[in-house]
């Protein structure tokens, strides 16, 4: 039976103090106790529905996490206050000195950075594969690994993992896959797939608005009840916290993430087929021409499509930032980083969110300086916005009438 992640956010319920629609937002960040006993035994963890300290956790937050465990099928979760608290509190939770790392080399920049560039200063190395070779990730494994590490579509390249694949390959080494799935939330669920550990952004699609920053950690209880725990949890540490009113937006915004997945979808495969039927190097899951567009179908819930990442490659860093610009100058988006924002969003991957990755290794990778990164908009009509980019490609000679 194919899994419905919308179906379980919206069987939730939560109301307010007194009978509101939204739950009320819990504007504290200390909680009275009427025993001393129940304090020290709630600081122990050992009593439900009690809250001590806002940094342990909030009602607010709580219910963001419900509502994102149920989405990801995961026994539950925790928020934090970006989607980097999230990933650095989870590797820093598994890995202690000497130990080591497999890790998709196409990955977020920030995380590259943490995993290339931090981590080593605490004897934690990583090897970086390209994930859609099996054999070259298993070949990366030690005795010291502890972590297997990817997105479900890679940034800014697109490549899909075989979640499916990877997770045996976990199982059978003893390692803990960890997913990213901030390009791909609704369309894929890691865990139902094998995951042991999901990540979100949540400043991106999921909360769609562009005006706040998240992220969570879903999984078993016992992995985050010890990312939490007071003497040696590093989401309790590490003090990446996310405030009460910013989960409240956030749970919010997720009741509407289903139907606004679908029109990312929509528009960007509209988008996609049009720009590769004009000539240009086009990379969207969607297309039959996408290496793994069988593996996405494979793994996909499918009313979600293939999300609204896409990239073109128009050839040289000026010519995209020309048409970037001149994009820009018509309305058509933003010349921006980020995503899942209801106004397109654009920018050059190899020189803003992927500039963190050095010029030999994005070469070869396959990240060149002509490459846009999109994330389509919600446009209600998406025919005049195509119609309007390929004026600007016209008048750039991007593409010849
Ligand atoms: C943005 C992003 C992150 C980091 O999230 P923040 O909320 O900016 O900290 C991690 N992974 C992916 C895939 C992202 O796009």
């Amino acid at each position: 039976m194919a899994f419905k992640p919308a179906n379980h956010i919206q069987d939730l319920q939560y109301f307010g103090e007194f009978g509101g629609v939204n739950p009320s937002i819990s504007d504290s960040s200390t909680y009275t106790f009427l025993s001393a006993k129940s304090m020290l035994d709630t600081f122990e963890g050992n009593t439900e529905g009690c809250y001590l300290y806002s940094r342990h956790s909030t009602p607010s937050n709580l219910y963001l996490e419900k509502a994102l465990a149920v989405m990801e099928n995961t026994e539950t979760a925790n928020v934090s206050a970006s989607g980097m608290g999230a990933i650095t509190q989870v590797l820093l939770q598994c890995c202690a000195a000497g130990d080591h790392i497999v890790s998709s080399r196409t990955i977020y920049g920030g995380t590259y950075a943490f995993l290339k560039n931090f981590a080593p200063r605490f004897r934690v190395e990583t090897s970086f594969v390209d994930i859609t070779k099996l054999e070259a990730v298993e070949a990366a494994i030690t005795k010291n690994t502890k972590i297997l590490y990817c997105e479900s579509v890679s940034n800014p390249l697109l490549e899909v993992a075989d979640i499916t694949a990877l997770s045996k390959l976990a199982k059978k080494h003893h390692l803990k896959l960890v997913v990213d799935n901030t390009f791909s939330p609704l369309s894929i669920s890691p865990a139902v797939l094998g995951a042991d550990v999901v990540i979100h952004s949540l400043t991106k699609f999921i909360n769609g608005s562009s005006d706040a920053v998240g992220g969570v950690v879903c999984g078993t209880q016992e992995f985050i009840d010890d990312l939490r725990n007071i003497n040696h949890g590093a989401a309790m540490l590490l003090g990446s916290t996310l405030d009460s009113f910013r989960a409240a937006s956030i749970l919010k915004n997720l009741r509407t993430l289903h139907i606004r997945m679908q029109q990312h979808s929509f528009n960007a495969a509209f988008l996609a087929e049009k720009f590769e039927a004009d000539g240009l190097k086009t990379v969207y899951p969607g297309l039959q021409s996408h290496p793994s567009h069988q593996l996405f179908k494979s793994l996909m819930n499918t009313k979600y499509g293939f999300g609204g990442m896409l990239t073109i490659d128009v050839g040289t860093q000026e010519k995209a930032n020309a048409l970037m610009e001149l994009m820009q100058k018509r309305n058509i988006g933003y010349l921006a980083v980020s995503l899942g924002f209801y106004k397109t969003l654009f920018s050059a991957s190899g020189s803003s969110t992927s500039s963190e990755i050095p010029d030999d290794e994005q070469e070869e990778m396959g990240l060149s300086p002509g490459l846009i990164r999109f994330s389509i908009g919600l446009d209600a009509d998406i025919e005049r916005t195509y119609k309007m980019m390929k004026t600007c490609m016209l008048e750039l000679s991007i593409i010849q009438a």
